[in-house]
């Protein structure tokens, strides 16, 4: 996957949303941790960070890994072998071994550990730094890129804002604190196999192949900072852009109130005027309202649309709730940030850019034909606002002040790994 360029954030916001909405639709959308294990006084300093672990390939009994580029193959047993690049490794399972058997030989083990030959590990055409390792669950066995969390970043951070331009650096810095926060909130989950998946079930990592020396200095210039709430590292969201208001993460996740992840202003003007999706315009036609209302909105048998109403709004002035007057009498509403799902282009089959939008309805000689929504912003709103956060950066704001704006009440702090 190529980097995401700036005008592309339009359409991908689900590339950039998904990954941190995957977290609450996995059920862990209250994850808090209550300890912190990172140490923050300067005695417990040491300078090696620490590793993670991305999931890259998963195999079943007799599949076939090939790595691209020469390695050293050791078992946790202690035996190893040396295997050339592009060379077929045949897998074989049994009982609790990973057997890999190919024209350099066999080596078996509980897991195994492969490690760079002189060059990064290369691996479906994409180098990654750090070392793989071989694991098993069941059945199944998982590829792991294991590196430390900082080189890991840095395979991150280009593919979250594409701009390569000196003005957006604190922009990257916001992306590198983003993603590393992200990854610790993973770490922290502690789960069996791997922390992460390399895509967007998480967050796209693209490995040392897709590096900058801007992104790489964004992560270095913020090298263990992390984003805190009490003592906590913060969950951070963030999307496209909010049209002039961010929203409260409960109106469109359903779990506790995190006091930091609440609606503020992008600026007095909003700062994310400059995005393409800062006004945006969708029209329905009456029979496309009616089939989403069959599909989507529980209607049985025949009706016409009256009229379409907004009947309940978020705090942010975002649409909560959804109206439609029906010719027998009768109506039909829709709520939430369902509607925005429901309610796709005819043209692209996206989603509603965002829920910021007021209702036009449309007639033909007096009778109802259609709506037009007139919205504003693109994605879910919660979080930090990234066409914002690009147009302060080139004013000038730092990372801190950009982070700060739009988590309220949350403190950078240096993480000292140990
Ligand atoms: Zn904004």
């Amino acid at each position: 996957m190529g980097p995401v360029s700036f005008f592309s954030f339009q359409k991908f916001p689900a590339l950039l949303l998904f990954p941190l909405i995957s977290i609450f639709l996995s059920g862990c959308s209250v994850f808090i941790p209550e300890t912190s294990r990172y140490e923050t006084s300067d005695s417990e300093f040491l300078k090696a960070g620490f590793d993670i672990r991305v999931n890259l390939a998963e195999y079943k009994n007799g599949s076939v890994i090939i790595v691209g580029s020469p390695l050293t193959i050791v078992s946790n047993e202690g035996s190893s072998i040396t295997v050339q690049g592009g060379v077929p490794l045949k897998i074989s399972l049994s009982g609790n071994n990973i057997t890999l058997s190919g024209e350099a030989g066999t080596i078996s083990g509980s897991s195994l550990q492969l490690k760079s030959v002189s060059v990064p590990l290369e691996f479906r055409k994409v180098k990654y730094r750090g070392e793989f390792k071989l694991v098993k669950d069941g059945g199944t066995v998982f590829l792991l890129n294991v590196l430390d969390l900082e080189d890991y970043l840095r395979g991150v951070v280009p593919l979250e804002i594409g701009l390569k331009n000196p003005v957006y650096f604190e922009a990257l810095k916001c992306a590198a604190v983003a993603a590393r926060n992200f990854a610790l909130m993973k770490i922290e989950m502690k789960l069996k196999n791997f922390d992460l998946h390399a895509d967007t079930r998480d967050q796209a990592y693209g490995g040392l192949s897709v590096e900058t020396k801007i992104d790489n200095d964004a992560v270095t210039a913020t090298y263990g900072e992390i984003l805190k709430y009490e003592g906590n590292t913060a969950q951070i969201f963030y999307f496209s852009s909010c049209g002039g208001t961010t929203e409260e993460s409960t109106e469109v996740f359903s779990s506790r109130k995190i006091p930091y992840l609440t609606s503020v202003n992008c600026g007095p003007d909003a700062f994310c005027s400059a995005s393409p999706s800062f006004r945006w315009r969708e029209t329905f036609t009456a029979n496309r309202l009616i089939s989403i209302l069959k599909r989507d909105g529980g209607l049985k048998g025949d009706a016409k649309i009256l009229s379409v109403e907004i009947t309940a709004k978020t705090q942010s002035g975002r649409v909560k709730e959804l109206r439609f007057n029906l010719d027998n009498g009768s109506n039909i509403t829709m709520n939430g940030t369902k509607i925005r799902y429901a309610f796709r282009s005819e043209v692209s089959q996206e989603s509603l850019r965002s829920m910021l939008f007021e209702v036009k309805n449309l007639n033909n000689s007096g009778v109802f034909s259609g709506v037009e929504f007139e919205g504003r912003g693109y994605g879910h709103g919660v979080g930090m606002c990234q066409w914002g956060a690009l147009t302060q950066s080139k004013n000038g704001v730092s990372h801190e002040k950009i982070l700060e704006l739009y988590f309220p009440g949350t403190k950078l702090e240096k993480m000292r790994y140990r």
